[in-house]
């Protein structure tokens, strides 16, 4: 049993990053408000995600690190999936390939537990001490799979891609705060929107992209059959040398799909030298149905059913957006 758990925890947990995502999904699944990451030395040493969330008392605790537990599937409809996390994995691959410790307060009640995995072998839950939400440490990531450990990049390189994940995290939650430090400094913060006037998404993602970005960028808002595109689009004037600051979101999640540097390339052709690209953020809202996120374990692909439809979506929504803007 332990060694099928270390097998298939190297599918969801790849590397310090995807420990990253799959416990910041869990806190905003929990309905976190604030969320803080610290990850020492690339996530090696530790990855420690607290937040503010709804909690787990004693027994949740205890079910929650046990493979194929989760308390997110209603009614067996794994095809409308609300919330981000659904497998019911993450806690028990890591468990698997680290020493985890998930201390939990439930909301509404007075006591906190704690529960220790360590290589896939199980602790006792214990009293513990906790004034809200939960804790989750990880130490000592794939130290029980050694092969793995090997290919981990540099710290460097695991905290910024963890940087990244928050970030896209970030810009799908407006309404969390989520910081990340490296255990000495906070190198990432995004502070709770409460602008009751403004945009609060648009106020999230000038937080992120830029004061620039917040002032100029075109709002997309367009239509066709049964999806939805909505988020915002920089001036052409405002580009950058390299695809990276174009994000994608299909119901709620972050996604990374060629499709979309492809249909953007398109929409900005007349606009943009072949080597500079816009900055944007588009939000696609979808049915159920017509989207697959079970392509990868780590939820970071999508397939669509219709990608031609998608793509045709993005490109006239772009257009029309910059030819209204007399671009
Ligand atoms: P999944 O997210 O797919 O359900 P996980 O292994 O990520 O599976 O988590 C298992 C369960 O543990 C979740 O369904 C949830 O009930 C609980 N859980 C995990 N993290 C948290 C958290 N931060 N706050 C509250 N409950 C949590
Ligand atoms: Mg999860």
């Amino acid at each position: 049993e332990r060694t099928i758990n270390r097998i298939a925890a190297g599918e969801v947990v790849e590397r310090p990053a995807s420990a990253v995502k799959e416990l910041v999904e869990n806190s905003v699944d929990a309905g976190a408000t604030r969320i803080d990451v610290v990850m020492r030395d690339g996530g090696k040493a530790l990855i420690q995600v607290v937040d503010d969330g709804r909690g787990m008392d004693a027994e949740e605790l205890s079910l929650a690190v046990e493979r194929h537990a989760t308390s997110k599937l209603k009614d067996d409809d794994l095809v409308n999936i609300a919330s981000l996390g659904f497998r019911g994995e993450a806690l028990a691959s890591i468990g698997a390939v680290a020493r985890l410790t998930v201390t939990s307060k439930a909301r509404g009640t007075n006591e906190a537990w704690a529960v220790r995995v360590e290589g896939g072998q199980k602790h006792a839950v214990e009293p513990a001490a906790l004034t809200t939400g939960t804790r989750i440490e990880v130490r000592d990531l794939f130290y029980s799979t050694p092969a793995r450990l090997k290919f981990m990049k540099t710290a460097r390189t695991e905290y910024a891609q963890a940087g990244d994940v928050i970030k896209r995290l970030a810009m799908a939650h407006p309404d969390v705060a989520f910081t990340l430090s490296d255990g000495d400094r906070t190198t990432f913060r995004a502070p709770q929107v409460t602008s009751l006037t403004g945009d609060v998404r648009l106020e999230r993602l000038g937080a992120i992209l830029g004061k620039e970005f917040r002032e100029n960028a075109l709002e997309i808002d367009a239509e066709r059959e049964e999806l939805r595109l909505t988020g915002f689009a920089g001036l052409p004037t405002y580009s950058r040398g390299n695809a990276q600051h174009q994000y994608l979101f299909v119901n709620g999640r972050p996604v990374k799909d060629k499709l979309l540097n492809g249909a953007v390339r398109g929409a900005y052709q007349d606009y943009l030298a072949r080597d500079r690209h816009p900055i944007l953020a588009l939000f696609l809202d979808v049915p159920s149905s017509f989207v697959d996120v079970n392509v990868h374990p780590a939820k970071a692909e999508v397939r669509f059913k219709d990608a031609g439809l998608v793509r045709g979506l993005i490109v006239s929504a772009l257009r029309h957006a910059l030819a209204a803007a007399g671009h």
